[in-house]
């Protein structure tokens, strides 16, 4: 078997007394959309940030391509990396947020070219070609000159997803990317991320969107209280949970 693209085992975080996760273990193969759902509060959002270090594990450690995050071995013993290390790290993982974490005061295209510029040092010119293709790509090329203020919240959360893949990430993490929208912009979201999906792209979405899950995971993850409860091919989960916690949660959102 080949090695998964993202592993992370026997995680933990707790913040004080508070433990947040606590010891959870995935995989996620190379190409594949994992979603994570559970409800409010059981960790979710806290996973997707342990997995790029945005917040440091308190245990446990996370592999990308095999090779640790954020720590490195010395001899037997493992130690933080240094910022710059772990920030290489990360360009690997593109994140979404629910809330749009675009530059207020920057154009979608100079969102989408300043890190190639700034951190992979491509000329501007061809970070520009570069951008148009992605923003070609999420339906936003006719809104390239425009301030994210200017443009619905779907529109910007497109652009954020471009800006993402900008960095040529080997996976996309996306944390509710559609749960601060407007209903009605929705599915313009979803079906950008359908359409990278469809594209091969590695992924892993924590979402409300039952219908998103069942149609384009390959694999999901029921989350409570830290832990996985349980996890599987869609179709299964959600017609055949196991566990009286993924039931009671599935009749609430299905
Ligand atoms: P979810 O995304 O599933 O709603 P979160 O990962 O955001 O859950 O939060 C899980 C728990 O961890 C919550 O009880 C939250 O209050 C707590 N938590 C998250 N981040 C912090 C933090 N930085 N400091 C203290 N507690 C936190
Ligand atoms: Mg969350």
């Amino acid at each position: 078997m080949t090695e998964p693209l993202l592993k992370v085992e026997q995680l933990r975080k707790s913040f004080g007394a508070h433990d947040v996760l606590r010891g959870i273990d995935l995989a996620v193969k190379r190409g594949d959309v994992t979603c994570i759902v559970g409800p409010s509060g059981s960790g979710k959002s806290t996973l997707l940030r342990c997995l790029n270090h945005l917040e440091t594990p308190t245990k446990g450690v996370v592999f990308l391509n095999g090779v640790p995050v954020g720590v490195r071995w010395k001899g037997n013993r493992l130690y933080q990396m240094s910022f710059n290390e772990l920030a290489r790290q990360r360009q690997r993982m593109g994140m979404v947020f629910q809330a749009f974490n675009l530059f207020p005061h920057k154009t979608v295209l100079e969102n989408v070219t300043e890190a190639p510029i700034l951190v992979r040092r491509i000329k501007r010119k061809a970070a520009e070609v570069e951008a148009m293709d992605l923003l070609e790509r999420v339906g936003m090329a006719e809104r390239a000159n425009y301030y994210p203020p200017q443009l619905s919240g779907g529109q910007q959360q497109r652009a954020a997803i471009a800006r993402s893949l900008a960095m040529k990430p080997d996976l996309m993490l996306f944390d509710e990317p559609t749960s601060a929208l407007d209903p009605e912009l929705v599915g313009e979201v979803l079906a950008v991320m359908r359409q990278l999906a469809d594209d091969g792209m590695t992924m892993v979405v924590v979402t409300h969107e039952m219908g998103f899950a069942r149609d384009v995971a390959d694999h999901l993850v029921f989350m409570d209280g830290g832990v996985i409860i349980e996890e599987g091919a869609p179709a299964d989960l959600l017609t055949h949970p196991h566990h009286e916690r993924t039931k009671a949660f599935l009749s609430r959102v299905l």
